[in-house]
Order: structure tokens, then C-alpha cells, then sequence
């Protein structure tokens, strides 16, 4: 009889893959159930803006989250690419971000020793006076797809059994624990520990276990120029919207948030005319470069946009990771290492109880970053 898997993941986005990935490494029999194709939903989709941080200076439990995540990068990335022989990418190209004034989140940057320096021009954007802009030398961007790729690869070459077409239905429960998944095509997969990572499809699956988060799927819409004419490199932010030049010339216009377009993915002329006309407006060169593919996908959002990473009480062996909303690429390393500490049952880095499925939202909490 085959042995059974330590750990059984639901959901093969970034979020489930990480923690297949960590926990594999850490010597443990991962069997990850995705229901489509692995890393296709809202992984997928992302613009792959990673923000700078110091780890070491953040003292908020969501900052310390991202500024670690953003240290881990260029190690995780270093390991993924010698171990697959894929490339992910990633590269700190810069940024700047396009503030009003004043606003409090300049002394968050200051506080965390981030690395910023005003700017007042650039010959390629056209400013959005009145706000000002601030240059981030260390803000980094990856390519979603061919990250997890990497991810996918590379857990399947540490004996990671992932099993795509494989809908979850439902939970066996016995006492405290659960035993096992039922799928829909009539299989059951039995283990010692589950982690749902779902996505937006996770709320269900939690309320059958009591536990009500409020995971809703929330829309986001990129347009993307051939602009290799342009020769744009940093990443530019404005509020929500932001341009994404990849290294190859493309550049990426995002993003809308949809709440209320619910599970639908297309995307819409509105939303395309509004991504452009942005992009236009902010670097006028665009309006001279073609469209040349638009999607769309649908963002776990939590209602704080913060995520939640704990044991579904009383449930000791299963554990929920979700609501990552407009940061699971980002937020990724730091999931990986939390899902990892709980699994192995083990001090972990980060404080449990600040993403425990019980938290509060956190008072007078400010991203420091908003996209
Ligand atoms: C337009 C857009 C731009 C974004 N930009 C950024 C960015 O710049 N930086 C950043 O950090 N983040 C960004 N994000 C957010 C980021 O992409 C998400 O937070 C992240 O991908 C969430 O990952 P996930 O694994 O939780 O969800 P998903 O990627 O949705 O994965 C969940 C998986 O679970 C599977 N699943 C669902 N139900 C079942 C079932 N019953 N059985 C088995 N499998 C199931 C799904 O098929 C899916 O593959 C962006 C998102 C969008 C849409």
C-alpha cells in the first residue's frame, strides 16, 4: 500500500506551490491537488511588482512580512533557476511611486530605512502633478508564469506528486482531525496534514469547517503594449495603477479591482480604455505603441487585504493560506516559510497569532506600499 502523503496541498497558485516547494525541501512526501492547470488563475495573472524592504528595520507583523519576502527574493529565485535550469525573470529594475503630499507613508519609508530619493522629472513620464514621485533604486518585478514554472518544476524534482484535473469536494473529518479529501472525480486522497490554498474559492471549503473569513474573488484587468520603442525601465505607481515594463520591451498596464464582477474573468472594453488612457497619460509615448494582449484574474481579497495563514481550530492538521489579495507573488517567500513552521510544528519566524484565522484587523496598520 502506497504511504500516505505527509502533507496534501488544495490549490496549485503561487500560494500552494511555495509551500509544496518549502516543504519538500524540508524532507517531507507532498502530494498538491490542483482542479485546472497548475499556476493559470490569478498567480498567473499578476503584474509580479515586488517592493523593497528591510527586514531587519520593519517592526509592524504585515511589514516585517513583505520586507523578509523581499530580501528572500533574489536567493529563492538563485536556488529555483540552478535547480531547474528555468529562468524567472526577476530583476530589480526600480520604481517610482507618485504620491499626494503630504502622505504619512514617507516616514514608513523612512522608519524602514528604505532606500527612496525624490525625483521631479523623467524624460519619458508626463508627472501626475500634483502629486510628487519618489524613486525606489530596489523595487523588483518578476514574470509571474515563468516563476511558477520554476516552482512547478522544481517541486516535481524534489518528489512533489502534483496531480492537476483533481477537484477538491469536500473534507473527511474524524474528531479533530482530518483524514482525508474527497475529489470530484469519486477519488479520495488520505493524509497527515492539509494546507487549503485555494484562492477565492477557498470560503466554501472553510465554512464547511465554521470559519467564516470573507475571501472574496476580487477582478483585476492588464492591458500590455509592444513598446520596446519606449525604452522605459523602472516601474511607475499611481494609487492602484501602475506600468510594469518587462525586460524583454513589453509593458504591462493594470490593474482595475473588481469586486463586484464576482468569478467572471473577461475583460472589458471599459476597463481596457481606462488602463490605456492612464498609460497614455503618464507616459505619452504609449500612444504611439500597439496593444497586443489583455487579461484578466481574480484576486483572493480579503477584507483588510491582508492575508490570513493558520490552523483552521480545532483542526490541528489543516491549514488554511489565503486572502493575499494584491500581494501573494510579493508575500510569497514569507507564506512558504509561516505554512512550513506550522506544518513542522516549530518556532516559527513570524509571529502566528498576527495571521492567525482569528486576527483582528490590524489598527492603525499602513501599507507601506500599495501596490
Ligand atoms: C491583475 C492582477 C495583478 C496582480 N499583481 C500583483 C503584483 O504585482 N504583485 C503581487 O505580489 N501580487 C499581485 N497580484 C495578486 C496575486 O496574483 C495573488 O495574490 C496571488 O496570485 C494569489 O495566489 P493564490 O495561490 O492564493 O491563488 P490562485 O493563484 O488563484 O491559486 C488558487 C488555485 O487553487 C485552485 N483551486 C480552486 N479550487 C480548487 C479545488 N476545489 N480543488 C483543487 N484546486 C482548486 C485554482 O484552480 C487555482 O489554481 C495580482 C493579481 C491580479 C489578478
Amino acid at each position: 500500500m502506497a504511504k500516505q502523503p505527509d502533507v496534501v496541498i488544495i490549490g496549485g497558485g503561487v500560494i500552494g506551490l511555495i509551500s509544496a516547494w518549502m516543504l519538500a525541501k524540508e524532507g517531507l512526501h507532498v502530494h498538491l491537488l490542483e482542479r485546472g492547470e497548475v499556476g493559470k488563475e490569478s498567480s498567473w495573472a499578476g503584474a509580479g511588482i515586488i517592493p523593497p524592504g528591510k527586514f531587519e528595520q520593519a517592526r509592524n507583523p504585515f511589514d516585517r512580512f513583505r520586507s523578509w519576502s523581499s530580501e528572500q527574493f533574489p536567493h529563492l529565485v538563485k536556488e529555483l533557476e540552478n535547480h531547474t535550469g528555468l529562468g524567472c525573470d526577476y530583476h530589480v529594475c526600480g520604481g517610482i511611486e507618485f504620491i499626494d503630499s503630504p502622505d504619512p507613508v514617507v516616514s514608513l519609508w523612512q522608519a524602514e530605512k528604505i532606500e527612496f530619493q525624490e525625483v521631479h522629472n523623467h524624460p519619458k513620464i508626463k508627472f501626475p502633478a500634483p502629486r510628487r514621485g519618489y524613486y525606489f533604486p530596489q523595487m523588483a518585478q518578476i514574470r509571474n508564469p515563468r516563476y511558477l514554472k520554476a516552482l512547478q518544476q522544481s517541486c516535481t524534482q524534489h518528489g512533489v506528486n502534483i496531480e492537476t484535473k483533481a477537484a477538491v469536494s469536500g473534507f473527511q473529518v474524524s474528531g479533530n482531525r482530518v483524514t482525508g479529501v474527497d475529489l470530484a472525480n469519486g477519488k479520495q486522497i488520505e493524509g497527515q496534514n492539509f494546507v487549503l490554498a485555494a484562492g477565492p474559492w477557498s470560503e466554501p471549503f472553510l465554512q464547511q469547517f465554521g470559519v467564516k473569513l470573507n475571501i472574496d474573488p476580487v477582478r483585476g484587468q492588464i492591458v500590455q503594449f509592444a513598446a520596446q520603442s519606449v525604452g522605459l525601465k523602472e516601474i511607475l505607481i499611481v494609487d492602484k495603477c501602475y506600468l510594469v515594463p518587462r525586460a524583454s520591451g513589453e509593458i504591462l498596464a493594470g490593474s482595475t479591482e473588481e469586486p463586484e464582477a464576482g468569478f467572471q474573468k473577461e475583460n472589458t472594453q471599459m476597463a481596457i480604455e481606462s488602463l490605456r488612457e492612464f498609460a497614455e497619460g503618464l507616459v505619452p509615448e504609449l500612444r504611439s505603441c500597439p496593444v497586443i494582449k489583455t487579461w484578466a484574474g481574480l484576486r483572493p481579497g480579503s477584507p483588510d487585504g491582508l492575508p490570513y495563514i493558520g490552523k483552521v481550530e480545532p483542526y490541528q492538521n489543516l491549514i488554511f493560506a489565503g486572502g493575499h489579495f494584491r500581494a501573494g507573488i510579493q508575500l510569497s517567500p514569507a507564506t512558504g516559510r509561516l505554512v512550513c513552521d506550522l506544518v513542522l510544528d516549530r518556532p516559527a519566524l513570524f509571529n502566528p497569532k498576527d495571521f492567525a484565522l482569528d486576527r483582528e484587523p490590524p489598527r492603525d496598520f499602513q501599507a507601506s506600499f500599495r501596490s
